[in-house]
């Protein structure tokens, strides 16, 4: 440690709120953003070591632009470091939008008339995770609002169908959920229903902020919300998402916050988020959001290089709220996860033609709305390895996140070798020939590229395999 450090950490309780506004106010206070400082910072992070937030503050602090590309170094470095070149890709399926809530920055808020109100059938929902399956998508995040009708029963119902449902070789693998909390008992039915991640944004860590932007309904309670995944864990789920929406307050506070969040999480239960999310509020059909806190661009990927440093072994999810230029950059900071092919409007996989007044049923506007092909074709094009894997939480192999990072040599040998393996049943089943032939060069130099970690003939065998039809192969 190269500053004092957290010794509230020690005192966290489960279910007791944990953010201090005061206290994290006066961090940021009194953080010194010099050249020295930030150096010693970022060398910390290297060496694999997450940052207190004293140290996050120096990096949230910094606006030299000299400083600033030093902080963004750091992250291309560690990502390059630790990570590797694979980017997951996974789709995001909103199930329902009816919602008893207003949050005021959101389209389906309960207050807003224009909004087509739709929950998916089971056929519907079906439908949808065919079209996702025919398009190559193995993993997907369930989208509700916050509502009765959403209740554990009917979240786990829509689990199994996607678990269920399959279209040639088409399957879907992992569902992870993005939902209203729950309660105990809730939790633990999803937990049994097979899960893999359930996010839970904070939004704003703010309290004054929350209660200004959540007037009424159940998400007005920033207690209830912030503890929120505290229950999820007492539930047995031990992999959850945390997340602020950026742009209804100090992004620099958020980002404490958020620091705050995974300590207080590994404090109480000895393992930290899965992943973080960093959604940038976007136009929403009849949203109130107050212009004061806005995150320009500069600033947006100024965050996600200061995240990957505060915690270097957390999943970071980057959605198609950004456009595309964004993302390209923001990649190199160590974003792990990325949607393709989204579409966020109820039932629009399944739709051949998409209506002209999209966004009234959607929830926000998306800024990247190419293709899942087109994303991978990028991805390869710039050397990424475009990955589907679902093993770690398929064998069990819990914190995988942590293992990648800590345990020498993970990556190469679990997660590089999978994703090589996915993206070979991408392309035998759903790329065109100009995408499939550019992957394959892709897998070929991988796969040499492996040879110290594992068997190149085991390797090679099952891609040989998946050449000729054999799927789910993993290590
Ligand atoms: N209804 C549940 C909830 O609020 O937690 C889950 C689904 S909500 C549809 C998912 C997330 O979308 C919210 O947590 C919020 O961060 C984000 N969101 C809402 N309105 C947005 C907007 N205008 N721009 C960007 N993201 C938004
Ligand atoms: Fe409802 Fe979630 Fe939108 Fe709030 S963010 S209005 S809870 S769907």
């Amino acid at each position: 440690m190269i500053f004092e450090p957290q010794k509230y950490q020690i005192s966290d309780e489960p279910r007791k709120p944990f953010i201090s506004t005061s206290e994290i106010e006066s961090i940021l206070e009194n953080a010194v953003a010099n050249e020295k400082n930030v150096k010693l910072v970022i060398e910390k992070s290297l060496n694999k070591q997450r940052l207190s937030l004293q140290e996050t503050a120096i990096l949230a602090k910094a606006e030299d632009p000299k400083l600033i590309e030093i902080i963004k170094e750091g992250a291309r470095e560690l990502k390059k470091r630790i990570y590797g070149n694979r980017i997951v890709l996974f789709a995001p399926l909103y199930v329902g939008n009816l919602c008893s809530n207003n949050c005021k920055y959101c389209g389906f808020r309960a207050s807003n008339k224009n909004a087509d109100r739709k929950t998916l059938s089971i056929d519907e929902l079906s439908e949808n995770i065919v079209a996702l399956e025919q398009n190559g998508q193995k993993r997907l995040i369930l989208v509700f609002g916050e509502h009765a009708k959403y209740d554990a029963d009917f979240i786990a119902k829509a689990v199994e169908t996607a678990y269920s449902v399959k279209s040639g070789n088409g399957e879907i693998r992992r569902v992870n959920i993005n939902a209203a909390p729950l309660d105990l008992e809730g939790f633990k039915k999803l937990h049994e229903a097979g899960i893999g991640t359930f996010q839970v944004f904070q939004e704003t860590y703010h309290k004054e902020t929350y209660e200004y932007y959540h007037t009424s309904g159940k998400k007005a309670d920033y207690n209830y919300r912030l503890t929120s995944l505290d229950t999820a864990q007492q539930a047995g789920l031990d992999d959850v998402g945390i997340g602020a929406l950026f742009g209804l307050y100090d992004w620099r506070f958020e980002v404490l916050s958020l620091v705050r969040h995974t300590n207080h999480l590994e404090a109480c239960f000895n393992v930290g988020p899965h992943t973080i999310s960093f959604p940038r509020i976007q136009a929403a059909d009849n949203s109130e959001v107050r212009s004061d806190y806005i995150v320009s661009d500069e600033e947006f990927t100024r965050i996600i290089a200061i995240l990957r440093l505060a915690v270097p072994y957390t999943g970071m999810i980057l959605t198609a709220r950004e456009s595309a230029e964004i993302r390209r950059e923001v990649l190199a900071y160590g974003c792990s996860q990325i949607d393709a092919g989204t579409k966020i409007e109820i039932g629009a996989y399944a739709e051949k033609f998409k209506s002209e007044q999209e966004l009234k049923k959607e929830q926000f506007q998306i800024n990247d709305n190419r293709s899942l092909n087109d994303v991978i074709d990028e991805l390869i094009d710039q050397g990424y390895l475009p990955s589907f894997c679902t093993a770690c939480y398929r064998l069990g192999r819990t914190g995988e996140h942590f293992m990648e990072f800590s345990v020498p040599g993970f990556i190469k040998r679990f997660c590089t070798s999978n994703a090589i393996l996915t993206l070979a049943e991408y392309l035998e089943d759903y790329a065109p020939k100009a995408t499939a032939e550019k992957g394959w060069e892709l897998i070929s130099k991988s796969v040499e590229d492996l040879v110290e970690y594992r068997n190149k003939e085991d390797l090679l065998g099952k891609l040989e395999r998946i050449r000729k039809g054999e799927r789910d192969l993993y290590y």
